[in-house]
């Protein structure tokens, strides 16, 4: 490994730096961005924001302004929490034949009288920035090119930007839902990684982690992942974003305890968390170029 954007604590374990890295992206989607808006038009990102849930509105607020200072035209669709289905599907349906709108990203959750799946593959594939229609996930599973929910993908950039290779690594994925744990699970058995996923049903999780060479914690359960579950020299990746009593944000893993037994670890917060925005971004102008038939040089 030669990473660039990385620091090690006491215990030596490598921190992998997720808001050094989702900066590096970033400006390398910035660049993409320029020199997309110079041949054609700038990206664009249409987010639609349904109620008022304050979490999900921090969330669409940053990824506007991090599709902004990237050089995007972003636009934010706000409708009440009482919209009926008709009327947001319309919504998707007027984003989807707008030809200067590249990535369409419906914020969940929606408000439980609307069809969340349905509202989801309502966006055209080659729109869906978050990865999330059922013709995506298809192409992920089925090894075709398409575009990838942006939390595992995020985890593979952080990965492949600090030259840690899967192939042939043992992974162990916790947590099987289609935002993560699923994808994830693709993704590295399309890198020659042996993969297994564990949820809440799995009998001896701790002794699956024992065996992994790559633990990827993707649960909502706060420091679930105790040290003595890292092997020595293990990867730990961990999604997790909790609250501990004091109010403090934790992950699924025990930080200190892990890092002390890992070659290297991803902290909670300012791992995972920034580089999902990062690849939003780089799904949109992916999806951008693509739909305007223009060829860009940055991996991102
Ligand atoms: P989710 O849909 O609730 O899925 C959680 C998964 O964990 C399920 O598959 C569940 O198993 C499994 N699980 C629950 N308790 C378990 C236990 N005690 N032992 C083993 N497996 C257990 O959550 P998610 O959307 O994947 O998110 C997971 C975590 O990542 C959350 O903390 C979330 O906030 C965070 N997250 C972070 C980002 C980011 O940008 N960093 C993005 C998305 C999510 P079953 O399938 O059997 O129920």
């Amino acid at each position: 490994m030669t990473p660039s954007n990385t620091s090690t604590d006491s215990s030596e374990a490598l921190v992998l730096d997720g808001k050094a890295t989702a900066y590096a992206v970033r400006s390398d989607v910035a660049v993409d961005a320029a020199a997309l808006t110079a041949q054609g038009r700038a990206p664009g990102l249409a987010v639609v924001l349904v109620g008022d849930d304050p979490a999900s509105q921090v969330y669409v607020r940053s990824k506007d302004k991090a599709a902004t200072e990237a050089g995007f035209a972003v636009s934010t669709i706000r409708m009440s929490a009482d919209v009926t289905q008709t009327e947001v599907e319309s919504i998707v349906d007027q984003l989807n034949a707008d030809d200067s709108v590249d990535g369409i990203l419906v914020q969940l959750p929606l408000p439980r009288q609307l069809d969340s799946d349905a509202v989801v593959d309502r966006i055209a594939p080659e729109k869906d920035v978050d990865g999330l229609t059922a013709a995506n996930v298809a192409r992920l599973s089925m090894g075709r090119p398409g575009l990838v929910p942006c939390t595992p993908a995020g985890c593979i950039e952080i990965l492949d930007r600090h030259g840690i290779d899967l192939s042939g690594k043992d992974v162990v994925v916790i947590g099987r839902s289609q935002l993560v744990g699923k994808p994830f699970a693709q993704l590295a058995l399309a890198r020659n990684a042996t993969v297994t996923v564990c949820h809440s049903r799995t009998t001896n999780l701790a002794e699956h982690c024992r065996g992994a060479d790559v633990i990827v914690a993707a649960v909502g359960v706060r420091e679930l992942v105790q040290g003595d579950w890292v092997k020595e020299g293990a990867i730990v990746l961990d999604v997790g974003i909790n609250r501990n009593d004091e109010g403090k944000l934790v992950g699924d893993v025990h930080y200190a305890s892990a890092a002390a037994r890992a070659a290297a670890i991803t902290p909670v917060p300012g791992g995972i968390g920034p580089m999902t925005i990062a690849m939003l971004l780089a799904n949109t102008l992916k999806a951008s170029a693509a739909r305007q038939g223009i060829q860009l040089g940055s991996p991102a």
